[in-house]
């Protein structure tokens, strides 16, 4: 069984993000950046999948500039089998990189795609499911659990007020959640052992991909800064703040 996992490269997420002066995004000029934290969730399971004898091997693939490379290293140093990175300096929207995955899926024929949930720097949580629906294979988000038998993937779900289990006949698509898994951190001799490890580079147009943006982003704007807070004489001030000011008490 081949898995496919794609990585995204974001804003560190230690690093308290900064507007560009201009509001055009988020700054990201001499800012840390890692590999997304669910997609690291979604490598450690597909690592624990291959450890298991489910998948027989582990794609990485990252889309974006030449430095996401670094995000595919890590994962391959993680203990995904090869890389293939997905070149364009154009800022990617879900469809694109949704495009680009079915493309790959295709062209490698690939069983499962074990995504992050979502992106942690724009948050869309949209690529999944988009590539699901490109493809027509079923999808399980949020997953808290994966069970793999006979051709289906039982998926554990995290919803509202409670846990789902639904089944998804293979081939099919899972986005990970934050208990999957705590991923593991790749050792020093993995490190040096993923160097050797190969990252295929193609561009969008490889994959008959447009990945022109179809969105236009008006203004990315701070959010409000917090006031300072006061200190109260006594308990009883307190109460009577809570209470006539602030309005939590009655
Ligand atoms: P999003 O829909 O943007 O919140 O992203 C959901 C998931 O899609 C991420 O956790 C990644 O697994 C994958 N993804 C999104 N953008 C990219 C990208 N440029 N390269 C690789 N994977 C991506």
């Amino acid at each position: 069984m081949k898995l496919l996992v794609p990585v995204k490269r974001v804003v560190d997420y230690n690093v308290k993000v900064r507007v560009k002066s201009d509001g055009s995004a988020v700054e990201t000029a001499g800012v840390k950046m890692s590999m997304n934290p669910f997609d690291e969730i979604a490598t450690e399971e597909a690592i624990r999948l291959k450890e298991k004898g489910v998948a027989t091997e582990i794609i990485a693939i990252s889309a974006g500039i030449a430095a996401c490379q670094e995000t595919i290293r890590t994962a391959l140093a993680m203990g995904a089998d090869r890389g293939i990175l997905v070149e364009t300096d154009v800022a990617l929207e879900p469809l694109a990189v949704a495009k680009i995955l079915k493309a790959i899926v295709e062209k490698e024929g690939i069983d499962l795609v074990i995504l992050g949930k979502q992106a942690i720097d724009d948050d869309m949580n949209a690529t999944g499911q988009m590539l699901a629906a490109l493809l027509g294979w079923p999808q399980g988000t949020f997953a808290s659990k994966i069970e793999i038998a006979d051709g289906t993937a039982t998926i554990t779900r995290e919803v509202d007020g409670g846990l789902e289990t639904i089944a998804l006949k293979l081939p099919a698509i899972v986005t990970a959640d934050l208990r999957l898994n705590e991923p593991r951190y790749a050792s020093l001799p993995n490190i040096m052992k993923a160097r050797k490890k190969t990252i295929d580079t193609i561009k969008p147009a490889d994959l008959g991909v447009d990945p022109a943006p179809r969105l236009t982003t008006i203004k990315v704007s701070e959010p409000p800064s917090r006031k300072a807070g006061i200190k109260v004489a006594d308990v009883a001030a307190l109460i009577d703040k809570l209470r006539n000011e602030a309005k939590v008490i009655s």
